[in-house]
């Protein structure tokens, strides 16, 4: 086991590996820029390193600064979190260069599932369902319109090297082909330095289904069953849940375990996320995270397994907690990502957050980094926390979560908790009957949250 880990992250997520270590007997070390000496990571680690300005490039995207902080305090391991360097394969290279371990998947397998056209070609050879599309990237020389017909329109350009929702642009017709591939490949240049872009047949009302996996790096894998996240704004998840409320346990098992038998054909190590979108019973791959990802607590609502642990357990060489017939669902777990935003605008609303009261009772969970009196920075993502609720069955679950959000407290700032409190009372939402547009969709017919 590592003795001491440095979190090359911050707010909630930081404070998440901290936990695990702290139960794993680990010492810890936190990281963090000029802006964050305040934060609540910072003051729960054993040791803490500044690491630049605020800028992410200069402190939590800096490598050179991450090393002297794992050499000055000893840390033999990094906890990347989600975001900033969790998914860079040059990034797990170096560490490993200087003797250190980078708490995540084999280089080559993040390389190959942060190009998501090779991630595609992948996903296929290993016998995942991939949306039809371009086989690969479609480059100057190839007949786009060509391709996009025989797709069929709509299509969706998307970027090889996306992420964020970002470099993703629909040609609902043949006249909108053109300038879709200009424009996603500019947004991608720009986002990413890589312009290229394939081609994706648009699917009109889809689920968006993922399933989490765990593989020990020797050829043995697991799946943890799905989580649903198809309520989104501008393609970010906003509302989690798990189970979904329209995966059956037979398709759930038949998914599951193509992308368990997937993963143990590739040796994957570690945690890992496999996404899809499901239409009319047919279920597509868009993309592989190699990573923990911010909506894991639901899973760990439901299955009871420490997903953070573990991943730090698999990192070291340990084995997988469980075997695939030992994991049981149990309950409904919903997450709602509060955001320090205008709950109609979507404006962020950094600042200083002068009341906080987090909601308590049986089934309530709260991950967050904030507290009474601590100003969320202007130059990071805008969570103020995630609320995750548990119940026995999904009306259980509706049930508490509308009455956590209602006893929830945050002053100061605006939050997103408005909207949440209108969602949960919403007949669709209720119902479980909602797909990737509904919550746009939603948003566009009125002020829900006014
Ligand atoms: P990113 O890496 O930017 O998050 P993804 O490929 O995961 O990109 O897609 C993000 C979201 O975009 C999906 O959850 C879904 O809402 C939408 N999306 C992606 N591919 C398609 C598609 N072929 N048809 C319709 N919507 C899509």
């Amino acid at each position: 086991m590592f003795d001491k880990i440095l979190i090359a992250n911050r707010g909630e997520i930081a404070l998440r590996v901290l936990r695990a270590c702290k139960e794993l007997g680990i010492a810890t070390v936190a990281v963090h820029s000029t802006a964050d000496a305040d934060a609540m990571h910072v003051r729960l680690a054993d040791e803490s390193v500044c690491i630049g300005p605020p800028p992410s490039k200069d402190s939590y995207l800096n490598v050179p600064a991450l090393l002297a902080a794992c050499e000055i305090t000893g840390a033999d391991a990094v906890h990347p979190g989600y975001g900033f360097l969790s998914e860079n394969a040059r990034f797990a290279e170096i560490l490993s260069d200087h003797n250190l371990h980078f708490i995540g998947p084999k280089a080559e397998h993040i390389r190959l599932m942060g190009d998501k056209i090779e991630a595609k070609k992948t996903a296929k050879r290993l016998g995942i369902p991939v949306v039809p599309g371009s086989d690969g990237g479609v480059g100057p020389d190839d007949d786009a319109m060509a391709i996009a017909q025989e797709i069929g329109f709509p299509v969706l350009v998307k970027a090889a090297a996306g992420g964020g929702g970002r470099g993703m642009k629909v040609a609902h017709t043949a006249d909108d082909l053109a300038l879709a591939i200009s424009t996603a490949g500019n947004e991608a240049k720009a986002a990413f330095g890589d312009a290229s872009v394939y081609l994706e047949k648009y699917l009109q009302k889809p689920r968006h289904i993922e399933i989490q996996v765990l593989g020990d790096g020797r050829g043995g894998a697991i799946h943890l069953g799905e989580r649903d996240c198809s309520l989104q704004r501008r393609h970010q998840k906003v509302w989690e849940e798990s189970p979904s409320p329209v995966i059956s346990p037979e398709a759930r098992a038949r998914i599951g375990g193509i992308c368990a038998k997937a993963m143990q054909d590739m040796q994957y190590l570690g945690v890992g996320t496999i996404e899809f979108l499901y239409e009319d019973g047919e279920f597509y791959f868009i993309e592989m995270n190699t990573r923990i990802q911010v909506e894991h607590p639901v899973t760990e609502m439901i299955t009871g397994i420490d997903l953070v642990l573990e991943q730090i357990r698999i990192a070291a060489g340990g084995d997988l907690p469980v075997t695939q017939d030992e994991i049981t669902l149990n309950g409904h777990a919903i997450e709602c990502r509060v955001n320090a935003e205008n709950p109609v605008t979507f404006r962020p609303s950094p600042g200083k957050i002068s009341r906080y009261h987090p909601p308590g009772g049986l089934g309530i969970r709260i991950d967050s980094a904030v507290y009474q009196g601590y100003t969320i920075p202007p130059y990071y993502d805008s969570l103020v926390g995630k609320l995750i609720v548990h119940g026995k069955t999904r009306g259980e679950c509706l049930m508490r979560l509308r009455r956590a959000l209602d006893e929830m407290v945050v002053d100061g700032i605006e939050t997103t908790l408005p909207l949440f409190r209108a969602l949960v009372r919403e007949p669709s939402i209720i119902d479980g009957d909602y797909h990737i547009h509904w919550l746009e969709q939603y948003l566009a017919s009125g002020d829900p949250a006014g």
